[in-house]
């Protein structure tokens, strides 16, 4: 058997000012034929399970270019064609062979394309004729447009949020493949619209539950081959915006719609319940002053640059500094510019600096003061897990007894080891902000008296009643309140 493999992807949030060209792809992963490193990122495990399975069969893999940009705005047009074609033409020049398995998020939209990955799957399509295999595996933040069903076999997509388990699904992915290739098995997917747009944390209830039921049901039922949740991706704002429920089945089209249609409703039914309790920065700052006990972790949840903002609100530190607020520590505000005024200054320094919501509206106003430079860091980092996250030159700066990580590349608040790389003690704070929605929460559970999630200002469009969408559909809750009409109760 010869199976090509490649990998394209990012996560386009359309109403992001961060736009990605070709620098921002090999700023995060660009990896030419061959060149993959042993570890997988969050799309590519496709490509590291796939050296391993076809290895044990003796299979011929050829690998074509992995790529991943880290989620922010529109993808350039030519950067998107341009990394397409190499792909297609690595695939041209692979022909013949029995099966496509790509790595794809899902969610990207390129200047001129609304539908990117349709694009590319359509025209691999075409090379490779109605016959051959084309799979692969989503992140469940993403779009599943018509196009993209129409042209694939099937779609493996992430059950877990956050995405723990990508290797675990790229080897579901490979199984399929595996069983299709050697006669196995015949996969059909079926696809049901659920009809509405949400955001499906897998860390509580009642997500947690409903993800465990379909590992169950694909674990007992013989004709099930895999069972997907597409979350949808609410800052995307394209034409096929929402939920979805993949099945598919072994050439059994009538159970997977059965079974999609009715695990789809049972989702619907729950809309709405699936997101922790947000308050806004005035409570979050409230109740932070009153606790007895410190630190209290504010996270600032939709301004997360893991979500493709610029994570430069300054929305919670107006308000703290409003209230007289000390004893606290504010991790991290992406300002390139002001680190750099700050490195000149050197450590020990007072100045005046500008600092903040620059970007983008809804994010506050730049904060102006007199502050002391206590710490400039160049490529600074932070823990994730087992790996590290770079956060670029940074600064630690003082205003009015608030510490202030300043960084230079956008990161999302993985760990409270971004405070202690600059010098700054995070335990012995009284209130610590963060910019994260969610991944920050396995490191800063552990040392957290309170945790606070915080919904301020409007850095990305978190509310898909009020966004304002010019392309996508309105026929979904909450935009529309019954949109599957006398259907269902
Ligand atoms: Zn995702």
């Amino acid at each position: 058997m010869r199976i090509f493999t490649a990998a394209l992807a990012t996560e386009t949030n359309t109403f992001s000012p961060i736009c990605i060209d070709r620098r921002a792809f090999e700023d995060s992963l660009y990896a030419p034929p061959g060149t993959h490193p042993q570890t997988p990122t969050l799309c590519t495990a496709p490509i590291t399970v796939g050296r391993r399975v076809a290895a044990e069969k003796g299979w011929t893999l050829i690998e074509g270019t992995a790529t991943w940009a880290d989620p922010a705005g529109l993808v350039n047009r030519a950067t998107y064609e341009g990394l397409r074609d190499e792909i297609l033409d690595q695939l041209q020049a692979a022909m013949p062979v029995d099966a496509v398995v790509l790595g794809l998020h899902g969610a990207m939209v390129a200047a001129g394309y609304i539908d990117p990955e349709g694009d590319l799957l359509t025209r691999i399509r075409e090379i490779i004729g109605p016959d051959v295999l084309l799979c692969a595996e989503l992140d469940p933040h993403s779009h599943l447009t018509a196009k993209r069903v129409t042209a694939a076999d099937f779609f493996v997509v992430f059950k877990e949020f956050p995405h723990t388990d990508f290797v675990a699904r790229a080897e579901d992915l490979w199984r399929i493949t595996v069983d299709t290739l050697e006669g196995r098995v015949k996969p059909v997917m079926s696809v049901f619209d659920c009809r509405m747009i949400d955001v499906f944390p897998t860390s509580r209830e009642p997500m947690r539950s409903f993800v465990d039921r379909l590992m169950a049901i694909e674990a007992k039922d013989e004709d099930v081959l895999s069972l997907s949740v597409i979350h949808g991706f609410m800052a995307g704002d394209v034409p096929e915006l929402g939920t979805k429920m993949i099945a598919v089945t072994d050439a059994n089209p009538e159970k997977g719609a059965r079974l999609a249609r009715e695990l789809g409703l049972e989702l619907f039914s729950k809309r709405g319940t699936f997101m922790m309790p947000q308050i806004d920065e005035k409570e979050a700052v409230s109740r932070a002053l009153a606790a007895t006990r410190g630190p209290v972790v504010i996270a600032d949840m939709w301004d997360n640059p893991g979500g493709g903002t610029a994570g430069d609100s300054t929305v919670i530190v107006e308000e703290l500094l409003s209230r007289g607020a000390t004893d606290v520590a504010v991790g991290m505000i992406w300002d390139p510019i002001a680190v750099q005024l700050c490195m000149a200054a050197g450590e020990g320094a007072e100045i005046p600096l500008r600092f903040g919501a620059k970007s983008a509206p809804g994010t506050g106003n730049p904060v102006d003061g007199l502050v002391e430079v206590v710490r400039v860091v160049p490529n600074a980092e932070m823990r994730f897990g087992e790996s590290v996250a770079p956060f670029g030159d940074a600064a630690h700066i003082r205003l009015r007894d608030i510490d202030i990580v300043l960084s230079s590349v956008r990161v999302q608040s993985y760990d409270p080891s971004l405070f202690t790389a600059l010098s700054i003690d995070p335990q012995s704070k009284r209130i610590l902000v963060i910019k994260s929605t969610n991944h920050f929460y396995a490191a800063f559970s552990k040392i957290a008296s309170e945790i606070l999630y915080c919904s301020a200002g409007s850095p990305y469009p978190n509310d898909p009643a009020t966004n304002p969408y010019r392309r996508a559909r309105r026929d979904i809750w909450p935009m529309t309140a019954d949109p599957h009409g006398a259907e269902v109760a």
